[in-house]
């Protein structure tokens, strides 16, 4: 479909309000493709804290950071974390000085987690500073953390508890999962934003990001599952040609009881999903789901904004 067609049948859909649910790859890839074919003023993105840690006295939020900078096309999009050509200097030395930070930041990347930490130490909340750094960096899509209580994701190993950036990062993903906890997330609250944002639209798209460790965090919010049970939940499915395109999200939906598959993820969101989206390489039929097949695959930006046309047009 060529833009002027997209745009001649679309053209109710491109003002409407786009609520989606966020992650740190999959779902910023689809939103750089969305943010070229409806005002970006109409993008509220909620997104997962969860994988957020203090490291070297900032707070580095992974996901939020990803967003902004895929949203002012500055996101390293060969490893959609950090920022392109970025420096790590300081991390390097720090390195040389015996200290192995958990993460590796770069010295741009750093700027931003100092400035979003300053305000937190001056006593204000993480969504009172990715608004200020929305503002500064241009940003017209909404940017919203799903909480502003921390919530850490903890990985249980037959080695121990560790945090999911210790796991991912420093055990690159190896050890066994028995199980993964979300401490805080009982008594975090979602935000007045994110409620606001889910209140007033009749429908809500889930990206295609990690079920577990991504989506399963706001989910776990209070008030959201039930929000989300009286809405057109849309969701597209991380899962492409029979596994995830990257990340732990294979091995953390086996340990957590769920099928490697678009199938396994729509039980993720099996009390609320109306449309799973799944890629045409694969077989799927979901009873109770409508399941849209396309290609999903977003290996450049001309594939994300294709995927992204095919979702307004479902809203
Ligand atoms: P994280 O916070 O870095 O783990 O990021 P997300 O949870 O947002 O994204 C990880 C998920 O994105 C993985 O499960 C991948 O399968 C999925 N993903 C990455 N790229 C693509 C893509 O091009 N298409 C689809 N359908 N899924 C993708």
């Amino acid at each position: 479909m060529n833009l002027r067609n997209f745009y001649r049948r679309s053209s109710t859909n491109l003002n409407k309000i786009m609520i989606i649910l966020s992650g740190g790859t999959g779902t910023p890839k689809l939103l750089r493709g969305l943010k070229r074919i409806v005002p970006e003023e109409n993008i509220y993105v909620i997104v997962n804290t969860a994988e957020d840690r203090w490291v070297s006295g900032n707070l580095v939020c992974p996901d939020i950071d990803t967003v902004l900078y895929t949203l002012t096309d500055r996101i390293d999009d060969d490893k959609w974390w950090g920022i392109k050509g970025d420096t790590f200097f300081t991390h390097e030395i720090l390195k040389q000085l015996g200290y192995l930070e958990p993460m590796m930041l770069g010295e741009k990347d750093r700027s931003t987690h100092i400035f979003r930490s300053e305000i937190i130490r001056d006593g204000f909340t993480l969504t009172k500073s990715i608004e200020d750094l929305r503002a500064f960096f241009r940003i017209h899509a909404k940017v919203l953390p799903m909480s502003d209580d921390p919530v850490a994701t903890m990985i249980l190993t037959p080695r121990g508890r560790m945090h999911f950036q210790d796991f991912w990062i420093k055990n690159k993903g190896k050890p066994k999962v028995l199980d993964v906890i979300f401490d805080g997330l009982d008594k975090a609250e979602p935000t007045s934003e994110v409620k606001n944002a889910l209140k007033f639209e009749d429908s809500v798209i889930i990206g295609p990001s990690n079920p577990i460790t991504s989506i399963g965090p706001i989910l776990g919010l209070k008030g959201i599952r039930s929000m989300l049970q009286k809405k057109k939940v849309i969701a597209i499915s991380p899962i492409v040609g029979g596994k995830p395109v990257g990340g732990p999200a294979a091995k953390l939906m086996s340990a957590m009881g769920y099928d490697v598959s678009s199938a396994g993820v729509s039980q993720c969101y099996a009390d609320f999903l109306d449309v799973l989206v799944v890629d045409h390489r694969d077989d799927c039929v979901i009873p109770e789901v409508s399941v849209l097949k396309t290609d999903t695959m977003m290996g450049s930006l001309e594939r994300s904004i294709e995927l992204a046309k095919f979702i307004v047009d479902l809203v």
